[in-house]
């Protein structure tokens, strides 16, 4: 939109990376979606953008044009010096002028004017693009503000930041798992169900669901014939507006964002979906990292867990040890650790089949987690042993918790346990403590199997303890 000063068009109000309505700027995001354009992968043209009715630009250029004009015929008169506050260039910064709809037009204020109030009419119109530049600014960075290395703040900071910029008062975020093909409920502000009893979303059921197969938003205005966007959700919207929004990237599916519930009791309109076109990539760009770091989280899990049982493996044991200990040196804290081993696993297995005794391992291990608390650590050390780490415990605390494992493994119905020489499957377990001769990981290892060697030789199926005695050597209690 061309302004001219006298004579002279040498403003432009609009130019560039201006999109004049929102369906030019939407049919360059669906081209986007839809694989083009992976040049502009990254956020460049989803910048300083912003959506204004095209008439609304008529009015926001000739305010501009008569202000400049208003501006040059004072100029003629007496001349401004350079450091005045008038200068034309601060009045057309032409990203600050794009970046923004425009609000409430004074032109009629303006035209009211026979003698124009140029520096109140200056002063309105570099308020307004100040707080169009604040968006444009804010926009700018939403990226950074949606981005962590955490994937869940990542999904929460896209929620918040999203309902803010549409004023909503709730929102969800839902991903899609592509091995399933169902979406699953990320993070949720104002769901009246926690958001991990929300049931996935199969793609192209539901309104989420049909949101992300076909690629298209939804925004409805007034929703009393449509269902809540999740099976168990109850329905008590403020309003019946709201927007579910496809996000992707190079046409690749990633999920859904649903906003509902306007703060100003409003319903969502073209201008939230523009919102929406303009920072959907960027939280495209943050889903997608997201995933990446979920995925290295994983291989990490993979790389110290044992996949047979899903106990933590002996590499993750030994390290975790030496760093109790270091702790327990310093603080002075008490630590125990338990040395485990199933008995007659040998015959189990001859007398069973090696699978038998893989399920065998697997339920004792999950006797062993859950009579356990959170803070301790469940390994498996090798075949059928395992260590237990219990940071701040002492040993008579450690012999309660070795007593619980041990009475859970010989009361629980392994397929075979009858057959066993005991006639369950059982454990036996020897118990160390952090103390002052016992003070590497080495020697903690140590004195746990000779006392599980102990509780061997005593019978099996029982729990023994290794403490020094008096002069330092070794006792069995
Ligand atoms: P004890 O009561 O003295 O511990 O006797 P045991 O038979 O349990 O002892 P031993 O160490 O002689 O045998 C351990 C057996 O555990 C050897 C092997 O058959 C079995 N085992 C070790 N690791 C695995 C495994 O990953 N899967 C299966 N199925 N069996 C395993
Ligand atoms: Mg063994
Ligand atoms: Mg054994």
């Amino acid at each position: 939109m061309p302004v001219e000063i006298p004579g002279e068009p040498n403003l432009a109000v609009i130019g560039g990376r201006a999109f004049v309505s929102g369906t030019d700027y939407r049919a360059l995001a669906e081209r986007f979606r839809a694989g083009e354009l992976n040049e502009l992968l990254e956020r460049a043209p989803f910048e300083n953008v912003i959506f204004s009715e095209p008439q609304r630009l008529t009015q926001l250029s000739s305010r501009v044009e008569k202000a400049a004009q208003a501006l040059s015929t004072s100029h003629a008169k007496e001349p401004i010096e350079a450091s005045s506050e008038l200068k034309i260039e601060q009045l057309v910064q032409p990203e600050a002028l794009l970046a923004v709809p425009v609000a409430q037009a004074r032109d009629d204020s303006f035209r009211a004017q026979t003698q124009p109030d140029l520096q109140g009419e200056v002063d309105r119109l570099r308020s307004e693009l100040q707080h169009r530049a604040d968006l444009a600014e804010s926009l700018k960075h939403f990226l950074e503000r949606i981005s962590s290395n955490e994937p869940e703040q990542t999904y929460v900071a896209i929620l918040t930041q999203a309902k803010s910029l549409l004023r909503a008062e709730r929102a969800s975020l839902m991903v899609l798992d592509e091995d399933e093909n169902e979406l699953v409920m990320k993070a949720a502000i104002g769901l009246s169900v926690p958001k991990e009893d929300v049931a996935r979303a199969r793609l192209g059921e539901g309104i989420a669901g049909r949101v992300a197969e076909s690629g298209r938003p939804m925004i409805v205005a007034n929703a009393v014939s449509i269902r809540p966007f999740v099976a168990n959700e109850k329905r008590d919207y403020k309003t019946a507006s709201f927007i579910s929004y496809p996000i992707s990237m190079r046409g690749r599916k990633i999920g859904v964002l649903n906003l509902t519930d306007k703060t100003t009791g409003e319903v969502f309109d073209d201008v939230d979906l523009s919102l929406l076109d303009l920072v959907g990539p960027q939280i495209a760009i943050a889903l997608e990292r997201a995933e990446w770091q979920d995925r290295a989280a994983q291989f990490q899990l993979m790389s110290i867990t044992d996949p047979l049982t899903g106990l933590l493996n002996r590499r993750y044991l030994e390290e975790r040890l030496t760093e109790e200990l270091n702790r327990s040196l310093r603080y002075n804290y008490s630590m125990s650790c338990l040395m485990i081993d199933i008995d007659d696993f040998k015959k189990y297995n001859d007398l069973n089949g090696h699978q038998a005794g893989d399920d065998a391992l697997k339920i004792a291990a999950h006797c062993l987690k859950t009579a356990l608390r959170s803070a301790d650590v469940a390994c498996r050390y090798g075949g059928e042993e395992f260590c237990i780490l219990l940071p701040q415990t002492s040993l008579t605390e450690a012999g309660v918790i070795a007593e619980r494992m041990r009475q859970r493994v010989a009361e629980t119905g392994f397929p075979y346990g009858k057959s066993q020489p005991l006639g369950v499957v059982s454990i036996s377990v020897g118990i160390s403590t952090f103390a002052r001769d016992i003070d590497t990981a080495q020697k903690v290892i140590a004195t746990a199997d000779r006392a599980l060697y102990s509780a061997k030789n005593r019978g099996k199926n029982r729990v023994e303890y290794y403490v020094e005695n008096l002069t330092g050597g070794p006792a069995n209690k």
